[in-house]
């Protein structure tokens, strides 16, 4: 029934698109999601072919990117193509991260292929593979996505420098649903700063998607073979976490998790979203951290059950609107998002006037990484980190304050959070995992709370307040088998 449902819904979606506008070439584009990073916005007349480089939105469908690129390629008449490449390596991204996004690549091939568009999987450094593609087949212009983490930043700039000046690169926001830079200019201080910066702009951008029409141009140019099974067996991936089964990739398990949330979760999401033992979160974040469903077509869906389940639609919306947002916010216009310099003020004095406060339990990064703290519940949420690749929203922030009450500093608190995050989490390696490790440990977003040792004014979070939210005892009951079983696998 699942299945039915789900193939309802795509068709669905598929029919709305196609109602709002026949094709991108006619529809109008609002032209705010769209930044020219050069000075020339014209394809130059001996292009054989527009290139959208895929990088943080892995899908062909309600992509603002991939469809501002068909319309470039429609107006000048030529094939359009679309470029991901793999790097070899990205953070601290594993194996598990690698799959998932491999598998969701593979059906962004078969659905460009039915739209005649090329495809083609590309390996190394971006920068240099995307310079060298452009050059070797003539394309006119790239379409970029979004993404405000260092690393991918500097891609796009590195391939800025070296590009010649008559190809115009342009970048489209099309994972959030306000373009980052149109929601502010600058750092926002607290959900509170950009909440109505977002929200009155949303009439303007949470519009409906048209579709991606069959491209009527094709290439006559030879291109290399994707090669897939090259991808894995790269030396530098690691291979120690393997792929997670609860979620599988693409934009179709997307939708069919969505449909899943919607039908039997989203009655009871505000009530019990904070509560680890029941299962009531979207789960949504896999397919939104890979761009493999969007976010705008969610929030689209979801609209339409207000009038049944208002609170829970209202805090889906501020969860994946106000809070994600605020996250691109924070890493596009912060360089140090990643490290105790990007703390506020408030927060770097009083970290600072607690740093040497003595720790009862101090434990090294393999300690916590195998769970082997005295804390159970913490051990628990660590296995369930490991083992199903994403830990409970609840516990998410518990888990990291405790990084700052038992590490000598909390600049290894921070580094170690992140990194475990990005490690073994399918949605690690994201705007979300940085900040929420700064509003655990730094405060980032969050306001000053009551004095205490170590946190200083930075809010805590102990085991009794756990007790009293949730069956914590059910919980390490669910996770301590796993816990054991890992633990004798280590020795
Ligand atoms: C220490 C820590 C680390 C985190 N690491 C990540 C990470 O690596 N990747 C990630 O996507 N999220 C991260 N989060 C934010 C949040 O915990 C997850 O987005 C959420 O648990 C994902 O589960 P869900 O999709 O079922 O969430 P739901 O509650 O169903 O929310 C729906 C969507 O809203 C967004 N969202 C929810 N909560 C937040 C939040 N606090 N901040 C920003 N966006 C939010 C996500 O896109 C999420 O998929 C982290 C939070 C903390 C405290």
């Amino acid at each position: 029934t699942y299945k039915k449902l789900t193939i309802d819904l795509v068709k669905q979606i598929e029919n709305q698109r196609k109602e709002n506008g026949e094709s991108i070439l006619t529809f109008k584009f609002n032209k705010k999601r769209v930044r020219i990073l050069t000075k020339l916005d014209e394809v130059t007349l001996h292009s054989k072919g527009i290139v959208y480089w895929m990088f943080r939105d892995a899908r062909v469908h309600d992509n603002w990117a991939l469809l501002f690129a068909q319309k470039i390629a429609l107006k000048n008449r030529v094939p359009l193509h679309v470029c991901f490449c793999v790097p070899p390596k990205f953070l601290d991204a594993t194996l598990r991260h690698y799959k998932f996004l491999l598998g969701g690549l593979v059906e962004v091939e078969q659905d460009c292929r039915a739209l005649n568009i090329n495809f083609h999987l590309l390996y190394g450094e971006p920068n240099n593979m995307i310079f060298d593609f452009v050059n070797k087949y003539k394309m006119g212009a790239i379409i970029i996505d979004f993404f405000p983490l260092k690393l991918p930043l500097s891609w796009v700039d590195d391939l800025k420098d070296k590009l010649s000046e008559n190809i115009p690169i342009c970048q489209v926001d099309a994972h959030n649903i306000v373009p980052c830079w149109i929601v502010s200019e600058k750092l926002e201080y607290a959900a509170r700063t950009i909440r109505n910066k977002i929200n009155s702009k949303l009439e303007e951008f949470l519009t409906e998607f048209p579709p991606v029409i069959k491209h009527p141009y094709v290439s006559n140019q030879k291109f290399d073979k994707t090669k897939w099974d090259k991808l894995l067996n790269n030396k530098l991936i690691d291979k120690s976490v393997n792929e997670i089964t609860w979620a599988k990739p693409g934009y179709e398990k997307g939708i069919e998790e969505f449909n899943n949330f919607i039908k039997n979760r989203l009655n009871f999401y505000n009530e019990k979203r904070n509560n680890p033992i029941y299962d009531a979160e979207s789960k949504l974040s896999p397919w939104f951290h890979f761009g493999m469903i969007s976010v705008q077509r969610c929030i689209l869906e979801i609209v339409k059950y207000k009038s049944q389940y208002k609170k829970s639609v209202e805090d889906f919306m501020e969860e994946a609107i106000i809070r994600r947002e605020l996250s691109d916010n924070f890493c596009f216009y912060n360089s140090n998002y990643d490290n105790i310099n990007g703390a506020f003020k408030w927060a770097t004095i009083t970290l600072n006037q607690h740093r040497n406060d003595m720790r009862d339990y101090l434990y090294t990064l393999d300690e916590f990484e195998n769970g082997l703290t005295h804390d159970n519940l913490w051990n628990a949420a660590q296995m369930q980190l490991i083992k199903e690749g994403k830990m409970h929203g609840f516990l998410r922030m518990y888990w990291a304050k405790k990084f700052l009450e038992w590490t000598e500093k909390p600049e290894d608190a921070l580094k170690w959070s992140i990194y475990l995050n990005n490690k073994y989490s399918i949605d690690g390696q994201d705007p979300n995992g940085y900040v929420g490790c700064m509003w655990s440990i730094c405060g980032v977003h969050d306001h000053g709370w009551k004095e205490r040792p170590i946190f200083g004014k930075i809010r805590y979070m102990n085991y009794k307040g756990c007790e009293r939210k949730f069956d914590v005892k059910a919980f390490i009951e669910k996770y301590t088998t796993k816990a054991f079983t890992h633990k004798e696998k280590k020795k």
